[in-house]
């Protein structure tokens, strides 16, 4: 593989300097070994330069990274396709399939984090070792949690099952010895379920913290000093700065924090991944996709709240990273990974190059951000040609067409689009219905026909 060229077009580098024009940018390899960007001319195009692709009139930018993409789950309908319904083995291979549709929707990083078995961490080694295209993976396994803690979704009678996304630790030795063992088999990183189900709420709103802040400082020593980096899922202020205090490395959601709670977590640098997608998704379309009533009011009163929260958290310094909770079936894989962009614009009030940055570069840390994330020499060349302006109109990076290029690692990757997939009645739960059927149901359904 010699050098290639992008030719013209506009540059969003990625580092949240204002976008500049484009001379010419070439990659050797897998990495970009120069740019000429900026006023002037700019020095001419090597003239053995033979293999070039033209972008005038567009825009040339990082792929985005999603911080947020869970592969194990399927396109899960509910927490009984998430944790029962098809094997570990059919979950990788459904894995690979679906994290090359991630990858044709322009994401060409993400993070995992968190499913059942150690899906993710086969799926990633699967990708790097050449056998399937996809996108750079990092991945955590299940997350460490509580009886208190989202995962423990099942009645007590039922427990925890294995095949669950959640790794049930009832005291530290439990915590360390589960931590050591997801590392033995391959995690980049560790997941804690830190608050619990969205139903048990603290007088303050959002979820109980599911552990104590000891035991916490436990999980992420433990981690550290096995040179593995820990996020959690909290949403109580408490939960997010018990967190703080453990010293965790990214925090999720964190959408219940009062001013103070965020001052702090701004002074922490600890970085932060809303993902509103999730929950905008349910309380924007949630009846198309029918969800119930209630969890769509549930749903829009959680994200009322966390546009105020997350928009202080954001104003005053709390830096924000672009995840979706992709993975199940109101967040299919390869669909909405770049509306997390436009609702950073919408709702918390960014500007279009500011959500860009969080896509890519504040992302990035999620994933490798040593060698991903901006558009620099020595970097790898993970971008996008995109037709049209983004800085103009946010929204065109969800429109797969409009997606010209899609860079990895200094190759322009195979668009041919994905066969069909089907499902089998195994991979689902057994519902019979979704509403109750009673006399009058009928009658009113006759009725209106
Ligand atoms: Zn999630």
């Amino acid at each position: 593989m010699g050098k290639h060229y992008l030719v013209g077009g506009n540059l969003i580098d990625g580092t949240g300097a204002p976008a500049r024009p484009l001379h010419w940018l070439e990659m050797d390899g897998e990495r970009i070994t120069r740019i000429e960007a900026g006023e002037g001319p700019g020095a001419p195009l090597p003239p053995d330069a033979t293999s070039t692709e033209d972008a005038r009139g567009k825009t040339v930018m990082p792929g985005l990274i999603d911080a947020h993409c869970h592969i194990s789950y399927g396109v899960a309908r509910g927490i009984e396709e998430q944790d029962l319904f098809a094997s570990a083995e059919y979950r990788s291979i459904r894995g690979v399939y679906h994290a090359r549709t991630v990858l044709l929707s322009g994401v060409t990083s993400f993070s995992d984090p968190g499913g059942s078995w150690f899906v993710a961490v086969a799926v990633r080694n699967a990708i790097k070792a050449g056998l399937f295209p996809g996108p750079r993976i990092s991945a955590a396994a299940r997350y460490l949690s509580t009886h208190a803690a989202l995962t423990d979704y099942f009645p007590s009678w039922v427990g925890s099952p294995r095949s669950g996304v959640g790794a049930l630790t009832e005291g530290e030795s439990q915590m360390v010895n589960e931590v050591r063992d997801q590392v033995k088999n391959g995690v980049d990183f560790i997941k804690i379920a830190a608050s619990g189900e969205s139903s048990v709420l603290t007088p303050g709103g959002g979820s109980v913290p599911a552990f104590n802040a000891a035991e916490l400082k436990v999980i992420v020593q433990e981690a550290h000093r096995l040179g593995r980096r820990v996020t959690a899922h909290a949403r109580s202020g408490q939960s997010v700065m018990d967190c703080v205090d453990a010293g965790i490395d990214w925090i999720m959601h964190a959408d219940f924090m009062d001013t103070q709670q965020a001052d702090r977590l701004a002074a922490s640098g600890i970085p932060c991944c809303p993902a509103l997608t999730f929950t905008a998704n349910v309380a924007d379309w949630g009846h198309i996709a029918g969800c119930s009533q209630a969890r769509i009011d549930r749903f829009r009163r959680d994200l009322d709240k966390a546009i105020v929260n997350l928009s202080y958290a954001w104003r005053n310094g709390v830096t924000m990273m672009c995840g979706t909770d992709s993975g199940f079936a109101v967040t299919p894989y390869g669909e909405w990974h770049a509306r997390e962009l436009e609702l950073f614009v919408s709702l918390l009030g960014m500007s279009p190059l500011q959500a860009i940055t969080c896509a890519t570069r504040h992302s990035s840390i999620t994933v490798d951000a040593q060698n991903t994330g901006t558009l620099q020499v020595g970097k790898l060349a993970d971008m996008l040609v995109v037709d049209g302006d983004p800085l103009a109109d946010i929204r065109i990076l969800q429109d797969r067409t409009r997606l010209t290029t899609i860079y990895l690692g200094g190759q322009a990757i195979d668009r041919t689009p994905q066969p069909p997939m089907q499902r089998w009645p195994w991979e689902r739960s057994l519902q019979i219905s979704e509403r109750e059927l009673y006399q009058t149901t009928v009658a009113s359904a006759l009725c209106a026909a």
